[in-house]
């Protein structure tokens, strides 16, 4: 259906004629039909094929000359027209979250901001400050808003890509033409936003690769498609490159195209000075070919020990490899998930399939944390339901005494900083999660700081509070954090739901060097959601954290 297209067509003119500072009903009605066009069940173009365009309340004569013209022509005139004049990375600053199309205007007219970069300069200078209706609040927000944007600009979350990937592996795998396989890129080494998949094989038969690789069930569009390398994008709108290297090179090209960039450029300076080359298709002395089937030899070549892809960033990984590189944590044989929801709260499974999945992860145990009574909108439980479900699991620790089921809770801090249970109810519990879910804005750092004193609190749950997708960190000095949970013994939280990676690399490597423990639980609503533990598992690898670094591993 077209009628979000056209709808943002629409957007896109009335925001283009506020900017421009034209005639107000104009933009309103621009508005209006985006509106009706993104409410509309049925298909715009069947009421264009049966003239009855202007039938759907609120389309006029105007509007609906411009839908004909599209379905005609393919494009909107207006539109380009709307836009004439204006430089086209206004459009990039109409994507900040808290910066709407007014006050875009105001900065383009006013201070003749055209970029982010010129927004950037109006804040630390103040100018933008001083335009009507803008408040300390309004600009940090505006602030945040423009970090958000900067990364979020063509990046995709991990874990939105990991499913996909995952099921295509499988699926390649499973070819006999291939012989082997593996993604690169940022993917690999587990970044928590990732550009476009790179998929390295070997093979005997890359024309009948290529044919099968292009004619995917998920391929939405071929981009390109070559003997060696063929790009596709998926219909949900990833693009995926599959390389074909040899054999003699596979290791080689592997090292070459996980990167990163830093990790790799430091590579070839060493390599240099052992009057080596290093490139994608091998390690070369006198342009002879010395290393490069595997990526543990190319690093062998160099005098290295092999570097897991997620330490490769050029953060002294390279200088360790020439001694010892710490045992960093596994994806394998990891002892369990101290974060799941259930039924009690607002989860969708039972204690009884929690701990059944659990057990087909190989765990030795699960905490199942439910909300606290103060969180109504998710179901936080009473003290009195606490202690029914508490009950439950003493019954099915009897039936089920291979793995040991954890009575655990997630506990909110309120505003005060106190917990929302007392501590003769934390007291009975195996491990007492605190959180914050609600008052963002309300010292977050001092309510976490004094949620420390209290001696049940084993875990600062997602200490950071950030959405990849939707929410900035709030404001924590998170060095004032790592101290006080040093000092009170607290660990802090990986949570490897896909959306928070909360604390991320760079906060877990900072608490590894405080000697603070991290705990990782996938903060599941549903069974389905388990598998996220290899998210939070590569956040602990990226800031090379080792068994004793993990909370999970003293249960
Ligand atoms: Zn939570
Ligand atoms: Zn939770």
């Amino acid at each position: 259906m077209e009628n979000q297209k056209l709808a943002q067509m629409f957007d896109k003119i009335a925001d283009a004629l506020e900017i421009k500072g034209e005639n107000r009903f104009k933009i309103i009605a621009y508005r209006k039909a985006s509106q009706i066009l993104n409410n509309l069940t049925s298909d715009i173009y069947d009421h264009y094929q049966n003239d009855e365009l202007q039938k759907i309340p609120g389309i006029g004569e105007g509007i609906a000359k411009k839908i004909k013209e599209y379905f005609e022509t393919g494009q909107i005139k207006k539109l380009k027209e709307a836009f004439q004049g204006l430089p086209e990375s206004l459009l990039d600053l109409l994507s900040i979250p808290s910066l709407g199309p007014r006050t875009v205007a105001l900065a383009y007219q006013k201070l003749k901001v055209k970029n982010l970069q010129d927004l950037e300069k109006a804040i630390r200078n103040g100018s933008l400050a001083s335009l009507p209706g803008m408040g300390e609040k309004k600009i940090d927000n505006i602030m945040k808003g423009i970090e958000f944007l900067k990364k979020a600009l063509g990046r995709i979350p991990l874990g939105k890509a990991f499913v996909m990937v995952n099921e295509l592996l499988k699926e390649l795998s499973g070819w006999e033409e291939i012989k082997q396989i593996s993604p690169a890129g940022s993917y690999r080494r587990m970044k928590e936003t990732v550009g476009d998949i790179d998929i390295l094989v070997t093979s005997d038969d890359p024309k009948k690769v290529m044919d099968q690789f292009t004619a995917l069930d998920i391929v939405a569009r071929v981009k390109a498609k070559g003997p060696t390398r063929s790009s596709i994008e998926t219909d949900e709108g990833f693009q995926v490159d599959l390389r074909i290297v040899d054999d003699t090179s596979f290791g080689a090209a592997l090292q070459y195209f996980t990167g990163s960039k830093a990790h790799n450029v430091k590579l070839r300076s060493l390599a240099k000075d052992k009057g080596l080359k290093i490139n994608e298709y091998g390690v070369f002395k006198d342009e002879k070919y010395v290393a490069g089937k595997t990526e543990e030899q190319v690093y062998q070549a160099l005098g290295l020990e092999f570097i897991p892809p997620e330490m490769r960033e050029d953060l002294g990984e390279i200088e360790l490899a020439q001694k010892k590189i710490p045992r960093i944590i596994s994806y394998d044989h990891f002892p369990g998930d101290l974060h799941i929801h259930s039924t009690y709260s607002d989860g969708e499974s039972s204690l009884k399939e929690i701990v059944e999945e659990a057990m087909k992860y190989g765990y030795k145990f699960v905490g199942i944390a439910d909300h606290s009574k103060s969180v109504k909108y998710a179901g936080g439980l009473s003290i009195e339901k606490l202690l029914e479900k508490n009950d439950e699991i003493d019954k099915l620790q009897k039936q089920y005494p291979k793995i040991r089921i954890l009575k655990a809770a997630e506990v909110d801090i309120l505003i005060d900083g106190s917990l929302d249970y007392p501590d003769h109810i934390l007291s009975q519990l195996d491990v007492v999660i605190a959180a914050i879910h609600t008052g963002f804005s309300n010292d977050p750092e001092g309510r976490i700081l004094k949620a420390m004193d209290n001696q049940y609190v084993h875990i600062i749950a997602h200490p950071t509070g950030r959405l990849l997708s939707q929410r900035e960190a709030y404001n924590v000095d998170m060095d004032k954090l790592l101290e006080k949970a040093s000092r009170s013994k607290k660990a802090m939280e990986i949570n490897a739901y896909w959306d928070r990676l909360d604390l991320n690399d760079y906060d877990c490597r900072k608490a590894r060097e405080h000697g603070v423990k991290l705990a990782i639980g996938t903060d599941s609503h549903h069974i389905s959601g388990m598998w996220q533990m290899v998210l939070g598992i590569g956040v602990a690898r990226r800031a090379w954290l080792t068994k004793k670094d993990i909370y999970n591993f003293d249960i």
